[in-house]
């Protein structure tokens, strides 16, 4: 999905700068010849008020304007992920969210009614543009953003926010308190749980079809799909398992975006009601399977189900046993609601690369706790 937007660096300062500069100048001489004239005249202290009045700001030497241009032609403020940007984006929610890399550090240029930003990394300028308030159909925004030396830039966005039939009398799904956005520049190890959460528009671009060669892993869901390092280390992990039991494990689900988790959810609560599938099923926005790094398990010992009962098998000892070593850990342990926010899900396991996998058993914290701590994150 990517879709060439419509963003345009607000021309360089440089050309304003020098009409300002020469303005200045003669301006000054002006003022000069007119203060001279105006000595001799009465009417000087009213002239003074005037130029007060028209905002000229005569105090500038030229030798100093030029250093500021010489700046100023060094900084430029570019867009670095104009690609992930889309032109026309849909959601189900009254807001929109998403990401952008830019050059230098940006805020909102002031005077802007329901939009906002928040930068996500710490050491890169990436921020999440936050759209609230959409109303229903197809509406414009533009969000002007700004950085220290006054470059802009402006972004303009179609929405069009969908209206989504909710069942037992809900508007919208809300988001859960506390909510930040994540630090998604951080690859593998991104924080999504009940606080953190991931913007509207974040999809992987390296996704693969697991069920196509070069993978085809053993699946009954068409066009499931996982980022290329996961479904590498869940191919080996999977053939393995073969060796040792003769048997397949069924991937019943992988990548998810926004759109889809939505749906996922909503069929939740329609089955459970809400508070139920809160336990089971994450907010659109709040699901680690939006990273593409995860997937859950389905087999015979199931009933083909995402059902308890595959904690009680042997395939799930294979997996607590052996999984480690392909870089999969599971999120949602048994007895740990209370701080993963989900009941035990021993079907659920995510790729986080071999090396993190065997620090995180080691310190024997639940997933989201580990990533939180590995990046102060509170
Ligand atoms: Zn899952």
């Amino acid at each position: 999905m990517k879709i060439s937007s419509n963003i345009y660096h607000t021309k360089p300062k440089i050309k304003k700068l020098q009409t300002r500069h020469i303005l200045i100048v003669l301006l000054s001489a002006t003022t000069t010849i007119l203060i001279g004239i105006f000595i001799y005249d009465n009417t000087f202290r009213l002239y003074k008020n005037n130029v007060h009045n028209n905002n000229i700001i005569p105090n500038t030497s030229v030798i100093e304007s030029e250093v500021t241009e010489e700046k100023y032609e060094n900084i430029k403020l570019e867009i670095l992920n104009i690609n992930d940007i889309p032109k026309h984006a849909k959601t189900y929610d009254k807001n929109y969210t998403f990401t952008i890399k830019t050059t230098n550090n940006v805020v909102l240029e002031k005077n802007q009614k329901f939009i906002d930003i928040q930068k996500v990394a710490k050491n890169e300028n990436i921020f999440v543009v936050i759209l609230k308030n959409i109303g229903n159909g197809i509406s414009n925004r533009t969000i002007e953003l700004i950085d220290n030396k006054q470059n802009r830039i402006v972004i303009d966005i179609t929405l069009e926010k969908i209206a989504y039939n909710l069942p037992f009398g809900i508007s919208e799904i809300p988001e859960w308190p506390n909510t930040k956005y994540t630090n998604i520049y951080n690859n593998l190890l991104i924080v999504v749980d009940k606080e953190y959460r991931l913007p509207h528009n974040y999809e992987p671009n390296d996704l693969v079809e697991i069920g196509k060669e070069p993978y085809l892993l053993y699946t009954n869901i068409p066009n499931i799909k996982l980022r290329k390092e996961a479904a590498d280390a869940l191919k080996a992990m999977l053939m393995q398992y073969k060796k040792d039991t003769g048997k397949n494990l069924v991937v019943a689900s992988g990548y998810r975006s926004y759109e889809e988790q939505y749906k996922v959810y909503v069929n939740w609560i329609k089955s459970l009601g809400m508070k139920e599938a809160d336990k089971i099923s994450a907010r659109p926005g709040y699901s680690e399977h939006q990273l593409g790094t995860v997937v859950d398990f389905i087999n015979e010992e199931s009933d083909y189900n995402l059902d308890i009962k595959f904690s009680k098998g042997k395939a799930f000892s294979w997996l607590l046993k052996y999984a480690v070593e392909y870089g999969f850990v599971m999120s949602y342990p048994e007895n740990k609601e209370n701080i993963t926010g989900y009941s035990f899900e021993p079907w659920h396991w995510r790729y986080i690369g071999i090396e993190n996998a065997k620090k995180f058993l080691k310190s024997g914290k639940t997933l989201n706790k580990f990533l939180r701590d590995m990046f102060n994150i509170n």
